[in-house]
């Protein structure tokens, strides 16, 4: 009945190393307070002087979401009042950002792409921090953040679903990795994302009244923030309604968004030319060093690892989202030489026991030559399904060599048929109703009630023996 209709401004901190307008540091967890300069408080008598490197980033950007890249770009000045703003007005770009109209394209789970515009990306420079729960009754103010290069990407309201949004902030995310200009680390918000939230009848043209989410944190906040408030507003309309533009926030204790602010408590920023910086003019030659600079991007290397992998385009999609899963999956398929099980096996245990366990990739204690090795011994039926996880397991608890492991844990698969065979007869001797029902009944059934003969075999062989051997043993003798 209703569609939903979902634009974002995504919000990254570049991770350069000083501010954008000066020389202080930006490094995350100093102490408070001794990071900020006098031009990042706005002290009368000082200038601003633009980092380059912020450029090269925006424009690696750009480039990346195949954008155009404006040659010449305005820094305003957008004022307003709030405590972590001291010098009273934000450096942002208003009318004339540095990157323009851009595309992503975004994977639903079904394997199913569509492509999502980007209206435009601009350089602007973050506030402070308000620190609420240090000092009780009184808020602290934390300046080490004013001044630090955020790119703000604003999407068209082209989004349909809270998932699209998810996985539109995914490719997002990627994108800043393999770039290597933004951590993107949401939690300590070097990514943020503001969610801006409509909904019309399905099939109509015109957009409905909007809301705005401020600030969520995380990609699950980002997807239930979003549902929330797609119901939150259907209910408005179905009850007679209608929706009131403002900004809300969003909170996850209750899974509900509260208001912040409505459109008439509006803050009127006064843009205006910041008379303290010159145009930005970027030359081709500009353009093209950074074009020459840009590493292999997600989509690039999803093709590249869907030829030289054999693995499927889903498989790929998520193997690349992140860089560093990407170069993990490589290394194990290249020294194994086994692509699809890496593939397999990455997608499958590692991707579980990151979910798990709550850690990344980079930190995850099997390196990809154990993997490489595990996969090995799968390929050369030393291991089945069954044994092969018990050998993960040790190694995630530190064991180390894959060899070692099998051997002490005598996990050597059974191949063996006459051994196989001894078992399978113990198995028929002391199962002789299974067995008599088996007998009876027709062969349907039969495949269905040979699985119970195969665990118990399994179990005796203390899930060492060959599955398809047994498969086969047993069911020659059953008949
Ligand atoms: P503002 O500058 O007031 O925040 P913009 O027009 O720049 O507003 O839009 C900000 C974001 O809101 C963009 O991502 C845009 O796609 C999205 N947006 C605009 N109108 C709607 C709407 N009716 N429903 C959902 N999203 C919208
Ligand atoms: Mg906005």
């Amino acid at each position: 009945m209703y569609e939903a209709v979902i634009g974002l401004e995504v919000h990254v901190q570049l991770s350069t190393t000083s501010k954008i307008f000066s020389g202080s540091p930006t490094a995350f967890g100093a102490e408070p307070n001794t990071q900020a300069s006098l031009i990042d408080l706005g002290m009368p008598g000082v200038l601003p002087v633009p980092n380059a490197k912020a450029f090269e980033m925006a424009v690696k950007f750009g480039l990346a979401i195949d954008a155009k890249i404006e040659q010449e770009s305005i820094f305003d000045r957008k004022n307003y009042f709030y405590p972590d703003l001291p010098k009273g007005y934000q450096i942002s770009q208003f009318e004339k950002p540095i990157v323009g109209p851009g595309r992503v394209t975004i994977m639903i789970d079904d394997g199913h792409t569509r492509t999502i515009n980007v209206t435009r990306a601009h350089l602007e420079e973050d506030a402070g921090k308000s620190i609420h729960d240090v000092f009780d009754g009184i808020t602290g103010i934390d300046l080490n953040r004013a001044g630090t290069p955020l790119l703000e990407i604003v999407s068209e309201p082209e989004l349909r679903s809270a998932r699209e949004a998810v996985a539109y902030l995914k490719v997002i995310h990627s994108i800043i990795r393999y770039l290597d200009i933004s951590d993107g680390n949401m939690a300590e918000g070097s990514m943020r994302c503001d969610c801006n939230v409509s909904i019309r009848p399905e099939g109509s043209q015109v957009l409905g009244t909007r809301t705005e989410i401020k600030n969520v944190n995380s990609f699950r906040f980002v997807e239930k923030a979003i549902d929330t408030e797609i119901r939150r507003q259907i209910e408005i309309l179905e009850d007679g309604g209608r929706v009131v533009q403002e900004t809300r926030l969003y909170d996850p204790d209750k899974d509900e968004t509260r208001p912040m602010r409505s459109k008439e408590e509006a803050n009127d920023y006064r843009y205006f030319p910041d008379p303290d910086l010159l145009p930005i003019v970027i030359d081709d030659s500009f353009i093209e060093t950074c074009r020459g600079n840009l590493p292999e991007l997600p989509d690039a290397r999803k093709a590249r690892y869907i030829a030289e992998y054999g693995i499927t385009d889903y498989d790929a999609g998520v193997l690349v989202a992140d860089r560093d899963l990407a170069d993990y999956f490589a290394e194990v398929a290249n020294i194994s030489g086994e692509g699809k099980l890496a593939a397999n096996w990455v997608m499958g245990s590692v991707l579980a026991e990151l979910n798990q366990t709550n850690t990344t990739i980079t930190k995850f204690p099997v390196s990809p030559r154990q993997l490489s090795d595990l996969l090995s011994r799968i390929k050369d039926d030393t291991l089945n399904s069954k044994t092969a996880k018990t050998v993960f397991e040790a190694l995630l608890t530190g064991d180390d060599e894959v060899d070692t492991i099998i051997e002490e844990k005598g996990l050597v698969q059974m191949t063996d048929t006459g051994a196989i065979e001894a078992i399978v007869d113990e198995v028929i001797s002391e199962n002789s109703d299974q067995v008599a029902n088996y007998r009876a009944a027709t062969s349907d059934k039969q495949s269905k009630m040979l699985g119970f003969f195969v665990g118990q075999v399994m179990k005796k062989s203390q899930g060492k023996a060959n599955p398809q051997a047994v498969n086969h043993i047993l069911s020659s003798k059953l008949t």
